[in-house]
């Protein structure tokens, strides 16, 4: 029914894949090319391309995060799959919609990324990459069971020492401790007596049974990460010289890493862009926030347990290039002016990334706006995340016969990316995390996975569409509350236009 093909695509083979797609003589649905809407700092254009020409616009964007390779690739086969009018596209109507693809916002770490991957796995023929990225999978997912296991044996800890409070507090001073070391339970024991002032004995009775019952080895070798061992040895040669914005590329790298700051293993797992900045960290409130827990705590580090700091420009990324002026990074600006250019047209927008099966649904809204109108944007959003989520369970469950939720995330209360804050601007902006494989770039390759990632969001765009129908005589309006004489509400329809 679809076309899928699953493969690690660098700079080459992306433009091949679509060229292919736009030339495809047996196309239902013409995929049209676009003007760039936008440039990365080395210069490479922010691509932009449709199917349809209708008012309704629903827009799909990928590669924000350069090591979430999924979502480009997602994107690309639901380019594919809609032109040529494949499964639930085949009633797709152009004259209504026109769907929107930015394939790849942040081509800068995405390349590097494929770059770094292709030049690992470039001798390698499709089983051996299968396996490949099954290994990679199953080495992320053992060491993230065992950072678990251990997370929940402080958990106990300070639930029997009252310390529930501060949980989240000791577990990352413990990994801040024992980054890049080797410990056993003894360091463990020691790090808890003084961190939860009892006695020794007392936690190395507790620790004894806990211990043997979730870690079941000696030792836990942080000094290495398994799943990145393949990636050892590249550096930056992996970059061919193949044209200017390649030179560019290179040399914004070389500056990053020089003084060997950074592992080269992080080439394959490149986020930010080659300037280092986190595309989605990249907001102005984000920029205060860090730069509030950078007074006080110096190095930030991305999560307790990975390496990489986000105070400062590097492959995992900062929010701003400047620390002492807030700048949003070229790809951003370049998204930014895409929706304002859009005004009202946007009916759907999905921010795609890597892992996780999220849908990230709610928009940032002010809670002390009592302002007398009753908006649909919420309902609009819920709506359309619900109806994305059940269709996508729907395909899982069919496929597995096992009920695999996405889980729908709201974030209510303040704004941490730019995702957010695209969704405290438009009504229908959600970040959607594609697969519910861990472990980017190379996890969501596993099969079947991957191809249920790929078919359910495909079922999943159909409805969205056929949901903005139904949901259309909202989309411009808002309510005025006024009370008639016996105190009974009555709502007045108004046009208003989505800002
Ligand atoms: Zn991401």
């Amino acid at each position: 029914m679809y076309k899928i093909s699953s493969q690690v695509i660098d700079f080459v083979l992306f433009y091949k894949h679509l060229e292919i797609i736009e030339k495809n003589k047996q196309n239902k649905f013409p995929l049209i090319k676009l003007k760039p809407i936008g440039k990365s700092s080395c210069g490479f254009p922010i691509e932009h391309f449709k199917v349809g020409d209708g008012p309704l616009h629903i827009v799909y964007m990928g590669g924000t995060h350069g090591n979430e390779i999924i979502s480009v690739d997602f994107i690309l086969q639901l380019m594919n799959n809609l032109a040529l009018g494949n499964g639930v596209f085949k009633n797709f109507n152009p004259d209504l919609f026109t769907v929107d693809f930015i394939p790849c916002q942040n081509p800068e770490g995405y390349f590097t990324t494929t770059y770094a991957l292709k030049s690992v796995m470039k001798d390698m023929n499709q089983k051996e990459i299968l396996h490949f990225c099954k290994q990679y999978y199953l080495n992320y997912r053992n060491r993230n069971v065992k950072i678990n296991n251990l997370n929940q044996i402080i958990c106990t800890c300070c639930q029997k020492y009252d310390f529930s409070t501060q949980e989240k507090n000791i577990i990352t001073s413990f990994w801040k401790n024992f980054y890049n070391k080797k410990f056993s339970s003894k360091e463990l024991i020691q790090f808890l007596t003084e961190t939860l002032f009892v006695e020794e004995n007392q936690i190395k009775n507790d620790i004894k049974y806990l211990w043997e019952e979730n870690i079941q080895e000696t030792y836990i070798d942080n000094t290495k990460i398994v799943y990145l061992e393949p990636f050892n040895n590249i550096n930056l040669d992996c970059i061919p010289l193949i044209d200017n914005n390649h030179i560019e590329l290179r040399n914004a790298l070389e500056k990053l890493y020089q003084n060997n700051k950074f592992p080269f293993c992080t080439l394959a797992n490149f986020i930010a862009n080659a300037s280092g900045v986190n595309l989605n960290d990249n907001n102005e409130f984000y920029f205060q926030e860090l730069n509030k827990r950078i007074e006080k705590e110096k190095i930030v580090y991305s999560s307790p347990i990975y390496p990489l700091p986000k105070s400062c420009i590097s492959p995992f990324g900062t929010t701003s290039i400047d620390f002492t002026k807030f700048i949003h990074a070229p790809e951003n600006v370049a998204i930014l002016k895409f929706f304002k250019d859009m005004e009202n047209s946007c009916y759907a927008f999905f921010n795609c990334h890597g892992t996780g099966g999220q849908l990230y649904v709610e928009p940032f809204y002010d809670i002390n706006d009592k302002s007398n109108f009753r908006d649909f944007s919420f309902y609009i959003n819920n709506r359309i995340a619900t109806e994305y989520l059940k269709e996508i369970e729907k395909t899982y469950i069919e496929k597995t016969g096992i009920k695999s939720s996405y889980e729908k995330m709201g974030y209510p209360n303040k704004i941490t990316g730019m995702a957010d804050l695209l969704r405290s601007k438009y009504i229908g902006h959600f970040l959607l995390e594609l697969s519910k494989a861990g472990g980017n770039p190379l996890g969501p390759y596993i099969m079947p996975n991957y191809h249920l990632t790929m078919e359910a969001n495909f079922r999943a765009c159909q409805k969205i569409m056929d949901t903005i129908l139904e949901l259309e005589h909202l989309y411009d309006k808002t309510y005025q509350v006024k009370y008639n004489n016996n105190g009974k509400v009555n709502y007045y329809a108004q046009t208003r236009t989505r800002k």
